[in-house]
C-alpha cells in the first residue's frame, strides 16, 4: 500500500500557475479586426469558408502539425541506393497535412477561380489565419498563387498548366504533371552573386531551333520548395534576361536536368525546404517576351510581396494572441499579469500595432481585388505593396520579440509557439526584395508612375476630417511628396536614396493612421495617432501616453 506522501506529487512536480494550452478556438471568429474587414471589403460570402478553416486551425491536432513539421525537417535525397540521381526532398507527414489543408481550402487559387468582389480579401484572410498556425508551408502555396500572375503572359502555357494549378487536390507524388491531380509552382531567380540585382544573373538559356523551348544551364542559390512541379526561372538568352517555366519533368516524361545540390540550414522557416539547384541543359519554355524577363516575373513578385505583408500581419496577430492568453492566466505578485498596469501598457501597444498591421494588409488585398477594373486602385496597389511589405516586415520581428517576452522564460522555450514565430518573422523582410530594395522601389514608383502618387494622395484625402492630428500629419506627408521629394526625385542623384526609409515609414504610418480612424475603435485610433503620428511614444512597446484607454483597446481582444 502506498503512503499518502507517495500518492501526492512532490511540490516541485506540481504545475502551479501554469497557463492552459490555447486550443479549440476559431482563429477567424476571434479576430474582430479581420472579420470586420472581410465583410467591409466585400468578402462576406466567403466568411463561412474562412470560419471553417479558422476552427480547424484552432484544434490541437492542426496545431501539432506545425510543431511536427518544424521539428522534423525535410530531408534531401540526391541519389538512390544504386547511385542514380533522385533529387527528391522527403517531408514529414505533418507537412503534407498542412499542404493538403491549404490546397483544399484554396489558398493557392481562390481569386483565380472566383472572379468576384472580395476574392483577394477572402484569400488574404485564409492566409492570415493559416500563417498563424504554420507559416513555412505557405511558401509554396504563395508561389503557386503568384506564379499564375506571371504565366498569364503566355496564354498557351496558362491553358496547359492552370487546370492542375487551380485544382483543389494536393498531390505530392514526384511524377510528371500529366499524371498528377494537382500541381504547384515555385520560383528561382536568386544566384550566388546576388538576389536583389537579378540583372547580374549568369544562368544561360539556349533556344531550341525556332521554338519557344530552351535549354537552361546555371545555378540558383535559393530555390525554395524544390518539390514544386514547375518553376518560374530567370536566365540570360540571346535577347537578355528572360522568364521561363522549367518543370521538374520534361513533356516526354523524363526527369528534367534539375539537380538539387543541398538544402539550406535556415534560422527559421524550417518545415519548408529551401535549396541550391543546378540546371544542366534543363528543358524550359519561354514565358512572355524574350529579353523582358523582369517585367514578366514582376507580376509574380508583386503577389508574393502582398503575401509577405499578410504573413507579417499574421505573425503579429498570433504573437499578440499568445501574449494576451498567457497574461490572462499567469499571476505574478498576487495578480494576473494582464491586470498589472505596466503589462497592460505593453499588451495594448502590441494590440494597436497588430490591428494597424491587419488593416493595412487587408486594405492592400482589397486593392488587388479592385485593380482589375479600376486604374486608380491598380496604381494604389503598385505603391502600397512596397510600402506595406517594407513596414510590416520591419515591425513584425520587434513585435514578436516583445510579445515573446510577455510569456517570460516560457516564451523562450520551443514548446511554446513563440520561438517559431520569432525565427520566421525577419524572413518576410528579406525575401521578395529586402528592406532597402523595397524602399528604393517606393522611390521608383513615385518617380516613374505619377498615377501611383495620385492614388496615394487620394487615399490620404479620404482619411481626412476625422482627427486633426492625423490631418496635420497627412498634410505634412503630402507637402513632402509634392514638394521636397518630387524635386529631389527630379534632380536624381544618391541624396534622395538616403531618405528612402524615412519616406517609406512615413507613408506607411499615414496609411495606417487613416485606416485606424476609419475602422478601429475611437480609443484605439486615438492611442495609435498620439503614439505613432504625434510622437508621444518611446522606442519600445509599452510606452503609450498615460491617458491611453487600455481597457477599450484590450477589450477588443477578449
Ligand atoms: C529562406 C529563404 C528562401 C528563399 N527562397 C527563394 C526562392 O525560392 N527563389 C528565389 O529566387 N530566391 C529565394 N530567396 C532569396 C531571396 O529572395 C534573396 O535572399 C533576397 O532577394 C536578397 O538577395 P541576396 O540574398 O542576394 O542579398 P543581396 O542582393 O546581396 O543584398 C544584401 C543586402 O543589401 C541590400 N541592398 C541591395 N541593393 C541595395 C542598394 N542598391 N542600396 C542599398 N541596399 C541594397 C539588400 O536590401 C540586402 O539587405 C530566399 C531567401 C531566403 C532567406
Amino acid at each position: 500500500m502506498k503512503s499518502s506522501l507517495q500518492a501526492s506529487p512532490a511540490p516541485a512536480e506540481q504545475a502551479l500557475n501554469q497557463v492552459p494550452p490555447l486550443t479549440e478556438y476559431n482563429l477567424f471568429l476571434t479576430d474582430r479586426t479581420l472579420t470586420e474587414a472581410v465583410s467591409r471589403e466585400g468578402a462576406e460570402w466567403a466568411a463561412p469558408h474562412i470560419s471553417e478553416l479558422g476552427k480547424l486551425l484552432g484544434t490541437e491536432e492542426a496545431q501539432s502539425w506545425g510543431f511536427e513539421a518544424d521539428r522534423n525537417e525535410p530531408v534531401l535525397h540526391t541519389h538512390d541506393r544504386h547511385g542514380n540521381r533522385r533529387d527528391e526532398v522527403v517531408f514529414h507527414p505533418a507537412w503534407h497535412y498542412l499542404m493538403r489543408t491549404s490546397v483544399e481550402y484554396r489558398l493557392h487559387s481562390l481569386p483565380w477561380l472566383e472572379k468576384r468582389r472580395g476574392a483577394q480579401v477572402a484569400r488574404a484572410a485564409l492566409l492570415m489565419i493559416t500563417a498563424q498556425n504554420e507559416a513555412g508551408h505557405t511558401c509554396p502555396i504563395s508561389m503557386t498563387f503568384s506564379g499564375l500572375a506571371a504565366l498569364q503572359a503566355e496564354p498557351e502555357l496558362m491553358r496547359e498548366w492552370s487546370p492542375k494549378v487551380l485544382s483543389s487536390a494536393y498531390d505530392p507524388r514526384f511524377l510528371p504533371a500529366q499524371e498528377k491531380s494537382g500541381v504547384l509552382l515555385g520560383m528561382a531567380m536568386t544566384e550566388k552573386q546576388g538576389g536583389s540585382d537579378v540583372r547580374a544573373n549568369t544562368t544561360r538559356a539556349a533556344r531550341i531551333g525556332n521554338s519557344r523551348e530552351y535549354l537552361i544551364t546555371g545555378h540558383k542559390w535559393f530555390c525554395s520548395a524544390p518539390m514544386c512541379d514547375a518553376f518560374l526561372v530567370l536566365a540570360q538568352s540571346e535577347k537578355g534576361l528572360s522568364c521561363f517555366l522549367l518543370p521538374r519533368w520534361t513533356p516526354t516524361g523524363e526527369k528534367n536536368n534539375f539537380f538539387i545540390q543541398r538544402l539550406k540550414d535556415k534560422m527559421g522557416n524550417r518545415s519548408n525546404a529551401s535549396s541550391e539547384v543546378e540546371f544542366a541543359n534543363a528543358w524550359a519554355r519561354l514565358v512572355g517576351e524574350e529579353g523582358r524577363g523582369v517585367s514578366t516575373i514582376i507580376e509574380m513578385v508583386n503577389h508574393t510581396r502582398l503575401d509577405c505583408a499578410i504573413a507579417s500581419a499574421a505573425l503579429m496577430r498570433q504573437s499578440l494572441v499568445q501574449a494576451v492568453h498567457h497574461c490572462s492566466h499567469r499571476q505574478a505578485f498576487g495578480k494576473l499579469l494582464i491586470d498589472q498596469q505596466l503589462m497592460r501598457h505593453v499588451l495594448a501597444d502590441l494590440a494597436l500595432e497588430s490591428e494597424a498591421a491587419t488593416l493595412l494588409a487587408i486594405r492592400l488585398a482589397a486593392s488587388f481585388d479592385a485593380r482589375e477594373s479600376d486604374q486608380r486602385q491598380r496604381a494604389f496597389a503598385r505603391i502600397a505593396t512596397a510600402i506595406a511589405k517594407f513596414w510590416l516586415g520591419k515591425r513584425s520581428p520587434v513585435h514578436v520579440g516583445e510579445a515573446l517576452e510577455c510569456l517570460g522564460g516560457n516564451g523562450y522555450v520551443e514548446e511554446s509557439l513563440m520561438p517559431r514565430l520569432y525565427r520566421e518573422a525577419p524572413l518576410y523582410s528579406i525575401w521578395e526584395g529586402s528592406g532597402n530594395v523595397i524602399c528604393l522601389d517606393v522611390l521608383r514608383a513615385l518617380s516613374r508612375e505619377p498615377a501611383a502618387l495620385d492614388a496615394l494622395l487620394d487615399e490620404f484625402r479620404s482619411a481626412k476630417g476625422k482627427d486633426r492630428r492625423l490631418d496635420a500629419y497627412l498634410t505634412r506627408v503630402e507637402a513632402d511628396l509634392t514638394g521636397n521629394i518630387k524635386q529631389a526625385l527630379k534632380n536624381g542623384g544618391g541624396e534622395i536614396e538616403t531618405q528612402a526609409r524615412r519616406l517609406a515609414e512615413s507613408l506607411a504610418l499615414a496609411l495606417q493612421g487613416g485606416l485606424m480612424v476609419q475602422h478601429a475603435s475611437a480609443e484605439a485610433a486615438n492611442a495609435f495617432i498620439s503614439s505613432r503620428l504625434s510622437g508621444d511614444h518611446g522606442l519600445t512597446f509599452g510606452t503609450l501616453p498615460p491617458g491611453a484607454n487600455l481597457n477599450a483597446i484590450l477589450g477588443r481582444m477578449t
